[in-house]
């Protein structure tokens, strides 16, 4: 079961039917998708946030000296050897990488565009210009045979700042990008070796690419990169989530409430709880609403001693003031009107295992009081009953609200927050751990195609933007919420958009960075609305508007709006003025040729 919870966005893409199985870059037509545009439109910057995005991936924008510098110090501490193996494998690691997104973003795309992207995104991320010289490939028969040149290599201008010119190729994490990116592509190993390099006195280097078995003897490749972890990340695997502190969920259904994340404050969280379960404490979550206290204490039983006992949960806001004594504590008959017969409250069911009271700020101090009697005496008494009864129950509760200000305002007792507060652990809101984002995103999207039987083919890359800046302020239940109802309006095959998942009203103009048309960061430009768009074409056709009705309407009003000033005018629309100035002096000729032929 938690197996299967872990396939990525490209399984999915993988199941709809798109794979990669032949190429050839004679077949390739320069400005297919994706284009350097395309993948440029992946990379934003939230600076407000401290984080730059590569689509869902986090990046960096880091002093090429400062990496020149940590390559020194490797060589110098480690040698060249082990130093070489080091950067290979990191390389390795961010070439599978961008594989991933390619094949997540443009699954249905040709398969030499798809290989053709890693050159482009290894330019974008200002690691080196690639050219392609010729590559050819056949997953079914497992070939591959590519050519490359690298120009202005920054793993070059930086070993020349340090050690000179020498008799080695020195673009050592470069190759490794390569040979994660194509590797994780053809789903076996291809191996890339530098014949000349910039180190060597070439003034570009030299890159060819093989099929590992048509190369021969690659045990001298395989040892920087540590041929035997090669298989784990090669399948394409995500990187390993560090929960290791945590046990695997073990009982049925807990698929349902499976803690993801990666970010440090999460693990701090998982830390914590991993810490207290084995214990007899009684814990306190505190957090808003949405950010998954159930789980964690869901979590919780299932890792402590009383895994086998029961774990009965109460919202103590969603039970009237009135019932919450009986539901709790249970009733004997005739205790009131209506109680025809006895029943036990939720301590009694829970004998053995563990209560989760959640909201707990709403008891009443009536309440309170027998709630701490309960902690402190470990025996209860049924609402009209004269006996007291004994149970072994852990107590694990949650809230939303400040408790210790309500201890202030003297609605909370003291003495129970006291008992209760003994093991508090905080979760923080989703807008804190953003970086858990895109795992939750693929999480909750392999949970609701399946669940809906849905097969729309991952993310649009404005979702993904919106998704990584939306403050959520709903938590993690909000960005389920969200996930489902993109996957219930998506189209089978086709990406989840903005559209399919908010309202108009739930996205603000987003403060965030694009790389604009000459290179200079800057604001992104609001969505186009979706909607509007729609409607519009709907009402064009030969009952509706023609498009030259549109245009000419468009540029009438621009034009009045900039007081006949053209340049303005062509800025509004966005076009140049001479492409409107041509546009206006066609204005007369099209409608009538247009009437006569309709
Ligand atoms: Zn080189």
């Amino acid at each position: 079961m938690t197996k299967s919870s872990r396939i990525s966005l490209a399984e999915v893409a993988r199941q709809t039917g798109s794979m990669l199985r032949r190429g050839d870059s004679a077949h390739f037509v320069d400005g297919q998708a994706p284009t350097l545009a395309d993948l440029t439109e992946s990379l934003f910057f939230s600076p407000g946030d401290g984080r730059i995005w590569l689509n869902d991936q986090r990046m960096l924008l880091w002093h090429s000296s400062a990496m020149g510098h940590l390559r020194r110090e490797l060589i110098d501490t480690l040698g060249l050897d082990r130093a070489r193996g080091l950067l290979t494998r990191a390389g390795y690691v961010s070439g599978a990488r961008d594989a991933q997104l390619v094949r997540e973003r443009w699954p249905e795309r040709d398969a030499a565009a798809v290989f053709m992207a890693g050159t482009k995104l290894h330019a974008l991320e200002g690691v080196v210009k690639v050219t392609p010289l010729a590559f050819e490939f056949d997953i079914d028969r497992g070939t591959y045979e590519g050519e490359f040149l690298w120009e202005h290599s920054s793993e070059d201008d930086e070993h020349i700042a340090a050690y000179g010119l020498g008799t080695e190729a020195a673009c050592w994490s470069q190759v490794g990008y390569a040979t994660g990116y194509v590797t994780s592509l053809f789903g076996q190993l291809v191996v890339f070796r530098e014949v000349e390099c910039r180190s060597m006195g070439a003034s570009v280097c030299r890159v060819i690419g093989r099929h590992a078995a048509a190369w021969g003897d690659v045990s001298e490749d395989l040892r920087y990169l540590q041929a035997r972890d090669f298989r784990r990340i090669a399948e394409g695997a995500p990187a390993p989530v560090p929960m290791a502190n945590m046990p695997p969920a073990a009982a049925p259904g807990g698929d349902r409430h499976e803690l993801v994340g990666a970010s440090s404050a999460f693990n701090s969280a998982c830390h914590q709880l991993a810490r207290v379960a084995p214990t007899q404490a009684t814990v306190l979550f505190t957090g808003e609403s949405g950010v998954g206290k159930e789980a964690f204490a869901q979590r919780l039983h299932r890792i402590s001693r009383r895994a086998d006992g029961p774990f009965i949960a109460v919202n103590c806001a969603a039970v009237p003031e009135t019932l919450i004594e009986s539901e709790l504590f249970g009733v004997e008959r005739g205790a009131f009107t209506g109680a025809s017969s006895s029943r036990p409250g939720r301590f009694e069911r829970a004998d053995g295992g563990t209560l989760f009271l959640d909201e707990i700020g709403t008891l009443s101090l009536v309440s309170q009081g027998k709630l701490l009697r309960a902690l402190q005496e470990g025996e209860i008494e049924r609402v009209g009953g004269t006996k007291t009864i004994k149970v072994e129950v852990r107590v694990v509760a949650a809230t939303n609200v400040d408790l210790q200000q309500h201890v202030r305002d003297g609605r909370f007792r003291e003495d129970l927050f006291y008992r209760l507060n003994v093991f508090p652990i905080h979760l923080p809101p989703l807008r804190e751990r953003r970086d858990d984002i895109p795992l939750l995103m693929n999480h909750f999207l392999q949970r609701e195609t399946s669940r809906h039987e849905r097969r729309p083919t991952g993310f649009t890359a404005r979702a993904v933007r919106a998704m990584l800046h939306y403050p959520f302020p709903g938590n993690i239940r909000e960005l389920q919420n969200l996930i489902e109802r993109g996957v219930i309006s998506a189209e089978d095959g086709a990406a989840i958009d903005l559209a399919h998942m908010f309202r108009r009203e739930q996205l603000s103009e987003a403060a965030l960075l694009a790389i604009g048309a000459h290179g200079a960061l800057q604001p992104r430009r609001g969505e186009p609305d979706e909607g509007l768009i729609d409607d519009l074409v709907r009402r064009v056709g030969p009952e509706g508007f023609s498009l030259h009705e549109i245009e000419q309407r468009l540029i009438r009003e621009s034009v009045e709006a900039a007081d006949g000033n053209l340049a303005a005018a062509a800025r509004r629309l966005g076009l140049t003025r001479a492409q409107l100035a041509y546009r206006m002096e066609h204005k007369l000729a099209a409608p009538r040729r247009r009437r006569k032929s309709g």
